[in-house]
């Protein structure tokens, strides 16, 4: 089956064109021609989900878990022309895109048996004690209620999963919360065709068509306007620091602030101890070099920095990292900016005094090819830059004399979404030293594992400090994200029939 976009808008329920068109820029195919976002656009779009949230957030959970359930079930039922279509568009693999629907639709499953068990509403229960002195207690309950519209930014790297009926998206509905899509301009027709399906999923649950809105991309001003609308009431948004806080700021001035809920940048760290560098350094090696490549390394939890004890040991780390990458060919990026970003992040590392080339290589247009620098504990501290995330295959080992000196690289990092200890049962005591910090640093910490894979359940957090994230308490993956768009009210003293059903 072969899907043509129309390249129109989504606006509750209806299909509509702009005044202006922006054609896609696929990695292969043809180019398509899509509306442009208007700022007017925005404006339908959220009044259309502010009217939704009368009924769809006051529904029965059951209610919501159909749709949820339905809507998996209707991007299944499209499941080749949306492999087709987000293969052209993003230049990732079929296979990864055929994992990555099924990530997607297994989310949008998960919170609707998470909804039905109840537990995420958090329901408190104070019983009343008239008798109590000096003051009674009143009778109070408390209980988590969604908080209204939720403005959603589709994500370049994951078409699927982090895009237009992805975590974020399937976190809000579970919740009760109408949603409005941003879509990526790098994916429009991948957007166009899940909008499709979550329209079909309105249709047949015979929900309120404000309920979901896709605006295609093509002008900037489209997202400034939607986290500044006023029936806005919170964003999920995964992609650049700059842009994230930028929007960020954005609805911090608003005249009604709002949570932005902004997954930004990582280096995502790997601290490889002694015991276990010693015994199968060249295996991590090997295991880092996949991890690193993987998806041309555009992953918001690519380990882009190992760091190893210097000695024999590390020179021979070093060597097996080089190996294994220099076996890995060019990989197209997903945007041609996306590709000149990389470029100019490798040339920042390479031109940092005190790092030294390992596997440099030239790569042009949309492709990605692996990079591998090394530098000293030292130098790596004196160097901020060299703590800043480049979104693809590039490796910075920084050689460390002792633990001492990896307490002190932790210290000094930003907030990452995920930090990593490679570890022999004789790294122990070396690894308790760290974790203080680690813990202060990290969302997630990982011991003997690559960070890359993120897996969708109760306990998982795909956040961390900034700017990993803009909102250290919360987590865009897992069942958790679904607190992100509630807000806990309390009842005192109110009849039952006053009470949420
Ligand atoms: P991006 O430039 O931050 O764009 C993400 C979304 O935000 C897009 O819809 C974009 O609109 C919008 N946007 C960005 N800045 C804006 C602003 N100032 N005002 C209004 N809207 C704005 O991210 P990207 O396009 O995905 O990739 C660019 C870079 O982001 C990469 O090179 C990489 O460094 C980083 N990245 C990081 C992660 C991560 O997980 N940490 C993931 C993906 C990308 P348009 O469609 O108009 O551009």
């Amino acid at each position: 089956m072969t899907f043509t976009p129309h390249g129109k808008h989504l606006i509750a329920g209806e299909w509509l064109t702009g005044s202006e068109d922006f054609t896609s820029a696929p990695a292969h195919g043809p180019a398509h021609s899509y509306s442009v976002g208007r700022v007017s656009d925005v404006d339908a779009a959220a009044q259309a989900a502010e009217d939704a949230f009368w009924s769809f957030g006051y529904t029965t959970r059951e209610v919501r878990a159909n749709f949820l359930n339905a809507i998996a079930d209707e991007i299944e039922a499209r499941a080749d022309a949306i492999t087709e279509i987000g293969t052209q568009e993003t230049g990732l693999p079929e296979g990864r895109l055929q994992g990555e629907r099924g990530r997607t639709t297994g989310q949008l499953r998960l919170f609707a048996s998470h909804i039905l068990q109840g537990d995420y509403l958090d329901q408190r229960h104070d019983v009343a004690l008239p008798d109590r002195a000096p003051l009674a207690r009143p009778d109070l309950k408390m209980i988590q209620r969604p908080i209204g519209p939720i403005a959603v930014f589709g994500a370049s790297n994951f078409p699927l999963a982090f895009s237009t009926a992805g975590g974020d998206t399937a976190a809000a509905f579970a919740a009760g919360c109408p949603v409005v899509v941003k879509g990526h301009s790098a994916h429009p027709g991948t957007s166009e065709i899940i909008a499709e399906a979550v329209l079909a999923a309105i249709k047949s649950c015979d929900l309120h068509p404000g309920v979901f809105s896709l605006i295609q991309g093509g002008n900037r001003e489209v997202g400034g306007a939607l986290v500044q609308h006023p029936l806005i009431k919170a964003v999920g948004f995964t992609g650049s620091l700059a842009g994230g806080r930028a929007l960020f700021d954005l609805c911090a001035a608003r005249p009604e602030p709002i949570p932005f809920f902004g997954e930004l940048g990582s280096v995502n760290p790997m601290f490889i101890l002694n015991n276990a560098q010693n015994a199968r350094g060249e295996d991590i090696a090997k295991g880092w070099a996949g991890s690193l490549t993987m998806g041309a390394g555009q992953f918001c939890t690519n380990p882009g920095i190992a760091i190893v004890h210097a000695g024999d040991s590390g020179e021979a780390f070093v060597k097996s990292v080089h190996d294994a990458l220099s076996e890995t060919g060019a990989q197209t990026m997903l945007t041609d900016g996306i590709a000149s970003a990389y470029r100019d992040g490798q040339r920042r590392i390479a031109q940092t005094s005190g790092v030294q080339d390992v596997l440099t290589s030239t790569c042009d247009q949309r492709d990605a090819t692996p990079y591998l620098y090394r530098t000293t504990a030292q130098n790596w501290l004196q160097n901020e830059a060299l703590a800043e995330e480049v979104f693809g295959p590039l490796g910075v080992v920084v050689l460390a004399e002792n633990v001492d000196e990896m307490r002190e690289i932790a210290l000094s990092l930003q907030g990452q979404l995920t930090c990593t200890l490679h570890m022999d049962d004789d790294d122990t005591v070396a690894a308790q030293s760290l974790m203080p910090v680690l813990e202060r640093k990290a969302g997630r910490i990982l011991a003997n594992g690559f960070p890359t894979g993120v897996e969708v359940a109760d306990a998982m957090i795909h956040g961390g400090p900034y700017p990993a994230s803009t909102n250290f308490g919360a987590t865009s993956v897992g069942t958790l994200s679904i607190r992100r768009f509630l807000r806990p009210v309390c009842y005192q003293n109110l009849p039952a029939a006053l009470l949420p059903a």
